[in-house]
């Protein structure tokens, strides 16, 4: 019986109508299906059947990481503020920390994620090389305060991640875990059903080298990203970089100025000299660390400051302000040309050497014609900080790219020595002398998993679970008379001793439209329909992805699926 689930006696009440709130599908049905109940923003009670799909995704990712070598701890979500604020996170992480304090004023927060503490416990527990390589992970509650907790457990406040971290006492190594991690990813989101794409991310503020995140495309996601149609090129949008490839400098006319009143924006530039905007050059004035600095990128394009600042930091990127403009009669605003400027000139890449533009000419209501790259100005750097726009080559094999959207479900990071110099994080080497470790971490939002699952296996009748992470592998609806019932209870009984995880409908009371509506809502993979037949034992099995149906007498039933386990 160990595997039968009755509902009758199961805290389950589907709803016909979607909550108020809701916007994503995921949110819609799995409030509707029963599984998640909201209890205030972004923080969600787990239903009997919420949680059971929450644990055969944690099951999933807590076998591959053993596979892997992975071993599993469990660390406080309360933690004392001192080891964030060596970090400094304690500051860095700003509104999205949860900061409270104890009886006695000491200050605490609740863990966003786990860096720090796991660095301290590798200090406290690892003294030789030969305590190394370690992977711990721990599957467990995170807490941020998020600004927009929206999407229901896409983005919750609380919620459940499995966080792990490599230690290793060499780059080698480093780039070992990072690998190991990496499989056991691609092997978790296969496993789970999961349509996902690697992308090398952005590194961001955390400093270190490689980065990659897992990312399943569904409408609802909150990231963008680029995808090749043609090879297995994919990327955030924010780290697609177009190389620089110098055009043949010959064949340009001299720089002419142009008379060119009333032009100060690419618009009504390109509208008056009846030119496409591609052929100007837009040079955006930035501040960087408070130093005036233009960005040059062709005309229809849209500098990403975002992509900028990454480049760019530590160093802080401002726009420039009306008071920039006093007391510098050089900048001309609207005008702005590179030629002669004087000022640090960064560039896109496709402003490369040998290219021609229109641009500002330095003077109010002129632009100049014929203004070549390194023949009448030079770039100081490029840097790829254009917009990502459908059709932009991609940087693997030229083809058009796409833009889609998509949930972030896993994200892998070599750190290297940030934490382990930030809490002198040493083990004796092999010559006796002590050695820096360097660091790996690793996330997957495994509560975030169930609604990106549900995201990309819904359709309009409700969830649709694969498998692996489905409440129950069949589910059995008694149409509603005695016999029926009796028969389906039965039957249950037999396939739970068989080991096949069963969700019986042997509610009374309760129609059989409602409960073939609520089979399909709740989206069990493989619906057994106990109805007219039952009688002469004959029951229907019905495939809840496809639709297929398919009648059998109850004998061949059970053998079918007694082969699911
Ligand atoms: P996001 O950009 O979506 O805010 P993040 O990059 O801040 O996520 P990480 O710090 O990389 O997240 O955390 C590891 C994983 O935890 C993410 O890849 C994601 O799957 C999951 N995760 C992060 N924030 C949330 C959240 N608020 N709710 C649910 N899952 C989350
Ligand atoms: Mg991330």
């Amino acid at each position: 019986m160990a595997h039968v689930q009755r509902m009758s006696t199961t805290l389950l009440k589907t709803l016909r109508d979607d909550p108020a709130d809701a916007e994503t599908a995921s949110h819609k049905l799995l409030v509707r299906a029963g599984y998640v109940r909201r209890t205030s923003a972004g923080v969600w009670t787990w239903l009997p059947l919420g949680k059971k799909v929450l644990d055969n995704v944690s099951r999933v990712v807590r076998e591959e990481m053993d596979a892997i070598g992975g071993q599993e701890v469990l660390l406080p979500a309360l933690l004392p503020k001192e080891p964030y604020e060596a970090s400094g996170r304690w500051e860095e992480y700003g509104d999205l920390l949860f900061r409270l304090k104890d009886r006695k004023g000491a200050e605490y927060l609740l863990g966003p994620t786990h860096e720090e503490i796991f660095t301290l416990t590798v200090k406290d527990q690892c003294t030789s090389y030969k305590d190394l390589p370690v992977i711990l992970y721990q599957v467990q509650t995170k807490y941020r305060d998020e600004a927009r907790p929206r999407s229901g457990v896409l983005r919750g406040r609380e919620f459940q991640m499995k966080d792990s971290y490599s230690f290793d006492t060499t780059d080698e190594g480093l780039a070992e875990s990072y690998r190991l991690h990496r499989q056991a990813y691609t092997r978790i989101f296969e496993r789970l059903g999961l349509d996902y794409r690697v992308v090398s991310a952005v590194s961001g503020a955390m400093g270190g080298s490689a980065s990659e995140e897992f990312l399943a495309p569904a409408a609802a996601g909150e990231d963008t990203f680029v995808d090749c149609p043609q090879c297995d090129y994919a990327a955030n949008t924010e780290a697609v970089t177009v190389s620089v490839s110098p055009a043949d400098p010959a064949g340009h006319g001299p720089v002419e100025e142009l008379d060119t009143p009333d032009t100060p924006t690419i618009e009504t530039l390109a509208a008056h000299l009846g030119v496409p905007a591609s052929a100007t050059l837009k040079n955006l004035l930035v501040k960087v660390d408070g130093e005036i600095t233009v960005v040059g990128v062709p005309g229809n394009r849209e500098v990403d400051l975002g992509k900028l600042g990454e480049h760019l930091a530590p160093a802080v990127v401002e726009l420039v302000t009306a008071e920039d403009f006093v007391g510098r009669p050089d900048l001309v605003r609207g005008y702005v040309g590179p030629q002669g400027l004087g000022l640090r000139y960064i560039a896109d890449p496709r402003v490369a050497p040998g290219t021609a533009w229109i641009t500002g000419a330095n003077k109010s209501g002129k632009h100049a014609r014929n203004v070549v790259c390194g023949r009448d100005f030079e770039v100081d750097q490029y840097l790829d900080v254009v917009v990502v726009e459908p059709g932009d080559p991609c940087p693997a094999c030229g083809a058009g790219l796409e833009i889609g959207r998509a949930i972030e479900i896993g994200h892998i990071f070599q750190l290297g020595r940030k934490y382990a110099d930030a809490f002198n994080l040493d083990v004796l080497g092999q010559n006796g002398k002590p050695v820096r470790v360097t660091m790996g971490s690793y996330g997957i939002g495994v509560s975030r998993a169930v609604a990106a699952l549900a995201e990309q296996t819904h359709d309009e009748a409700g969830l649709c679970w694969p498998r692996e992470v489905a409440p129950a592998d069949v589910h059995i609806v008694a149409a509603g008379k005695a016999v029926q019932t009796e028969l389906a209870l039965e039957l249950a009984d037999k396939l739970g001793s068989a080991g096949v995880r069963v969700l019986v409908d042997d509610r009374n009371g309760v129609s059989p439209g409602v409960k073939f509506t609520d089979a399909e809502l709740i989206g069990v993979p493989t619906i057994l329909v106990v109805g007219r037949g039952a009688p002469q034992g004959v029951v229907e099995l019905k495939d809840r992805r496809t639709g297929t149906r398919e009648e059998l007498p109850v004998a061949e039933a059970i053998e079918r699926l007694s082969a699911l386990r």
